[in-house]
C-alpha cells in the first residue's frame, strides 16, 4: 500500500483537522490564505519491526516534501513530465495527482513569484522534457515559467495549463489527457477539502480515472462541460455532505446517473474509506506501504504518483500525538509492511503506526471518553496508547507496566525512563504521580508531558540527556483510574475525587488519605464514607495506595531505597507543598532540621521556577494519612505535592476542568522545576551543602551546576 504525510505543524488540540480544512476555502473563486507551518525537525526515526518498515521522504517545508519525493521516484533523473504547483495555494494542482501517475511524473512545488534554488536544481536533475505550470498567473506568475524554461534544456517544453480557477485548472487537466470515452470512471471532489481530492488521487490513477474538482456549493459550468465531453460511466464523489453538498452530488448525477458517494465521518475517515474501497491490501501483498498525509494536506499532494505506483492509498496522520481512529483501523485492517511518511510525524506517531501494523500495538478497551469541548485530553485508553508507543518508539529509554489493578481492575500503568532501561543500575531515582484524585485530569497531562520530553528531547536537550542518563525516572500515569473513568462517565463530568470502593453503601475512599502514616490521626479526613475526603475502612484498604506503596518498597535495593526524590501531581492552587500534612508544626520530632532545610531549599528553587507558591502542605489545611508524608516518614523521600493551575478561583468548574487550550503552556510550565528535582536526586542534601555528609558513596552525585536558566 501506501505513504505518509506527516504534520508539521501542531494545534495544542487533537482533531482539529477542520480548522486545517477552513484554510482551503474560497478555492474556486478567489486567492486561498498561506498554509500556517512552523518548523519543528524531528529527529531521524530508530524504530524498528520485524515486520514493518518505514521510510521517511520529510523536509522542512512541503517544498522540500516534494523535492524528497521526486528523489523517491527518480533517484537517476529522467522524469518526462514534471507537474508544478503553488506550495501555498496549490488548489489548481488538485487534480494533478492521477495524471502525473498516468504519464509516470512528479509534482514539485514553487512560491508563486520565484524558483527557489532547491526546486531548480531538482528540476535541472529531473530533465523532464515536459514542465506543465499549473494555474493563472496570480497563482504562479510568468516569472516563474522564465526561470523554468531558463535552466532547461531548449528543447523542454514549458507550458501553463490553467482554467479560471482551480476547477477549470481541473478540466483541462482532464481534457488534455482523456479522449472522450477514454475514461469510464471519474472522481469528483471539492477543490476547498484538499484532503479528499489527495486520497482520491490513487484510487482515481488506480481505475485509470481523471479527477475532477467542484466546491461544496455549486457543479461548476467548466466541471458539469467535462463530465459530458467524458460520458463516463460512473461517478465516485470523494466526500463528506459537507464537503460535497447532495445539492451538487444530484446535479452531477444529472449527467451521470451512476454516481456514488464514498466518503467517512472526516477527513481521516474519508482517506481510509477511500482506501478501503479501491485500494485495499491483499493478504499476499507482502510489499505494501501505506502513505498518509497530515494536517496542511500539502505535503501529500507531490505524493500521490508515488502513491499511484505502489497502489497505496494516502491516509493522513494529524498534528498530535495520537494517530486519528480511521488511521489507526486501516493500520490494524490492512497490516501493511512498509509505510512511507511523507512529511513528518513525531516518533510516536510513527511507533503508533508500526505498532497497529505489526501488532504490538492494539485498540485499548473502551472507557468513558472526555466531553466533546475536552476531546483534545487523553482518556484512560489514549494513555495507555501513548505510553505504550513511546516505548515502542525508545525501545532503550521507557519499559512500560503495570504496578497493579485498581479496584474495578483496571491497570496501574507506570514507565520507567532511563538510559539501557532494562539494566537495574543502581542510578537515584525520582518518581512522579498522578490522579490520586478522579477529577485532576490535568495531572494526568502533566505526567505525559514529562514522559514526552525524557524521550523526544532526549537525542536534543543535553539537560535531559544527561538526567536520563544518570538517573531513573519513575512516572505512574493514573493511580485511580476507576475514579476517572466514572468522572468522565455519560458524556459529562461529575466531580468525582475518590476511588469506587463501596463501603457502607457508599462509593469511594479518597486514596490519598489512605496511606499509612499518621492515618486518620489528626482531622485531616472523614471516617464517614459519603464523605468527599473518606480515609477508608482501615489504613491500606485501597488496591490503589497498596500499588504505589509495594512499587516504592520494590525499589529498596540492598537495603537502600533508591528513590530519593518524589513528585505527586494535583490540581489545583499552583502550589509546591511538603511534608508534613498531618500537622501544623513545621519541624516535629519526627523530621529533623537538615531534611527540613533540604524540603524548604527544594521548594523554593522550584517554586522560583515555576511561578508556583512553596509552602508546608499543612499550611492550608491538615491532610492525614496522605501520600508525601508516608514516602518521606517510611523512606525518607524527598516528597511534595504539586497543586497544578489554576490559582485557586472559586469556581469548581474553573478549577477542577481547565480547557485543554491550556495544557500545553501550564505542563510546560513545569518542565524547569521537575527536571531540577530530577538533577538534584543524586543528592537532594547537596541543595543545603551537606552532600559529603549524607551523600558520600552515593552512586552518582552531580555538581549542581545543572540549574536550568
Ligand atoms: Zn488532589
Amino acid at each position: 500500500m501506501a505513504i505518509m504525510v506527516g504534520p508539521r505543524f501542531r494545534f495544542g488540540a487533537r482533531a482539529r483537522f477542520l480548522t486545517a480544512l477552513g484554510l482551503f476555502a474560497l478555492i474556486c473563486t478567489g486567492v486561498e490564505p498561506p498554509v500556517v507551518r512552523a518548523n519543528l525537525a524531528q529527529p531521524a526515526g530508530a524504530l524498528g519491526s520485524a515486520t514493518v518498515s518505514t521510510e521517511s521522504l520529510g523536509g522542512e517545508d512541503q517544498y522540500a516534501v516534494a523535492v524528497a519525493i521526486s528523489g523517491r521516484l527518480f533517484p537517476n533523473g529522467g522524469a518526462p513530465v514534471v507537474y508544478l504547483a503553488a506550495g501555498e495555494n496549490y488548489a489548481d494542482a488538485l487534480a494533478a495527482g492521477p495524471i502525473a501517475a498516468r504519464e509516470g511524473g512528479a509534482i514539485l512545488y514553487t512560491s508563486a513569484s520565484t524558483l527557489t534554488a532547491a526546486v531548480g536544481q531538482e528540476l535541472i536533475r529531473l530533465a523532464p522534457a515536459r514542465v506543465e505550470i499549473l494555474g493563472v498567473t496570480s497563482v504562479i506568475d510568468d516569472n516563474v515559467l522564465d526561470q523554468v524554461t531558463a535552466i532547461l534544456a531548449p528543447t523542454t517544453v514549458v507550458e501553463r495549463l490553467a482554467g479560471s480557477d482551480a476547477c477549470g485548472t481541473a478540466a483541462a487537466l482532464s481534457a488534455r489527457s482523456f479522449e472522450p470515452g477514454a475514461a469510464s470512471t471519474v472522481f469528483v471532489a471539492s477543490a476547498q477539502s484538499p484532503s479528499d481530492a489527495i486520497a482520491a488521487g490513487p484510487a482515481a490513477a488506480r481505475l485509470g480515472s481523471p479527477l475532477l474538482l467542484v466546491t461544496a456549493a455549486s457543479l461548476p459550468a467548466t466541471t458539469a462541460a467535462e463530465l459530458l465531453r467524458l460520458e463516463p460511466d460512473r461517478v465516485f464523489v470523494v466526500g463528506s455532505p459537507i464537503a460535497v453538498s447532495d445539492e451538487v452530488l444530484n446535479a452531477i448525477k444529472l449527467i451521470v446517473p451512476q454516481t456514488e458517494r464514498v466518503y467517512g465521518a472526516d477527513a481521516y475517515a474519508t482517506a481510509a474509506a477511500v482506501a478501503a474501497r479501491f485500494l485495499p491490501l491483499a493478504a499476499t501483498d507482502v510489499a505494501a506501504e501505506v502513505v498518509a498525509g497530515a494536517t496542511g494536506y500539502a505535503d501529500g499532494l507531490p505524493a500521490v504518483p508515488l502513491a499511484a505506483a505502489r497502489q497505496a492509498p494516502i491516509l493522513f496522520a494529524q498534528p498530535d500525538d495520537l494517530l486519528p481512529t480511521p488511521t489507526r483501523d486501516a493500520m490494524i485492517a490492512g497490516r501493511p509492511t512498509r509505510i512511507v511518511i511523507a512529511g513528518s510525524v513525531s516518533e510516536v506517531v510513527r511507533a503508533q503506526l508500526v505498532g497497529f501494523s505489526d501488532g504490538r500495538l492494539t485498540v485499548p478497551a473502551p472507557t468513558p471518553a472526555y466531553p466533546t469541548y475536552d476531546s483534545a485530553y487523553h482518556d484512560y485508553g489514549e494513555m495507555v496508547t501513548l505510553i505504550k508507543a513511546t516505548e515502542i518508539a525508545y525501545p532503550t529509554l521507557v519499559h512500560v507496566f503495570s504496578i497493579g489493578k485498581s479496584f474495578e481492575g483496571r491497570d496501574i500503568w507506570a514507565a520507567k525512563i532511563s538510559s539501557n532501561v532494562s539494566v537495574d543500575s543502581g542510578k537515584p531515582e525520582v518518581l512522579f504521580d498522578a490522579l490520586h484524585h478522579a477529577d485532576e485530569h490535568l495531572g494526568v497531562e502533566q505526567a505525559l508531558y514529562m514522559l514526552a520530553t525524557l524521550t523526544a528531547n532526549y537525542s536534543t536537550d543535553v539537560y535531559v540527556h544527561r538526567l536520563v542518563n544518570e538517573r531513573v525516572v519513575w512516572i505512574v500515569f493514573a493511580l485511580n483510574p476507576d475514579g476517572w473513568a466514572y468522572d468522565l462517565s455519560g458524556g459529562s463530568y461529575h466531580f468525582w475525587r475518590k476511588n469506587r470502593q463501596e463501603t457502607g453503601g457508599y462509593y469511594g475512599t479518597d486514596i490519598n488519605r489512605n496511606y499509612g502514616y499518621r492515618w486518620g490521626c489528626c482531622g485531616g479526613s472523614s471516617s464517614n464514607p459519603s464523605a468527599y475526603n473518606f480515609r477508608g475502612p482501615s489504613v491500606w484498604s485501597t488496591p490503589e495506595a497498596r500499588a504505589l506503596r509495594d512499587f516504592v518498597a520494590s525499589r529498596v535495593v540492598n537495603g537502600v531505597q533508591l528513590i530519593k526524590a518524589h513528585v505527586t501531581l494535583h490540581t489545583n492552587g499552583e502550589l509546591i507543598l511538603y511534608p508534613y500534612c498531618y500537622t501544623k508544626s513545621a519541624l516535629p520530632t519526627d523530621m529533623n532540621f537538615d531534611d527540613y532545610s533540604t524540603f524548604v531549599k527544594l521548594a523554593q528553587t522550584m517554586a522560583h521556577m515555576n511561578g508556583y507558591k512553596a509552602e508546608q502542605s499543612s499550611h492550608m489545611y491538615v491532610t492525614d494519612g496522605d501520600e508525601i508524608d508516608w514516602l518521606y516518614h517510611q523512606y525518607r523521600i524527598f516528597s511534595f505535592t504539586f497543586e497544578l493551575y489554576p490559582k485557586e478561583l472559586g469556581s469548581l468548574t474553573a478549577d477542577d476542568y481547565p480547557p485543554y487550550s491550556v495544557v500545553a503552556t501550564q505542563t510546560a510550565r513545569n518542565r524547569g522545576a521537575l527536571l531540577y528535582l530530577i538533577d538534584m536526586a543524586a543528592c537532594p542534601y547537596q541543595v543545603i551543602g551537606k552532600a559529603a555528609q549524607y551523600c558520600s558513596g552515593a552512586p552518582v552525585v552531580t555538581p549542581s551546576s545543572g540549574l536550568m536558566p
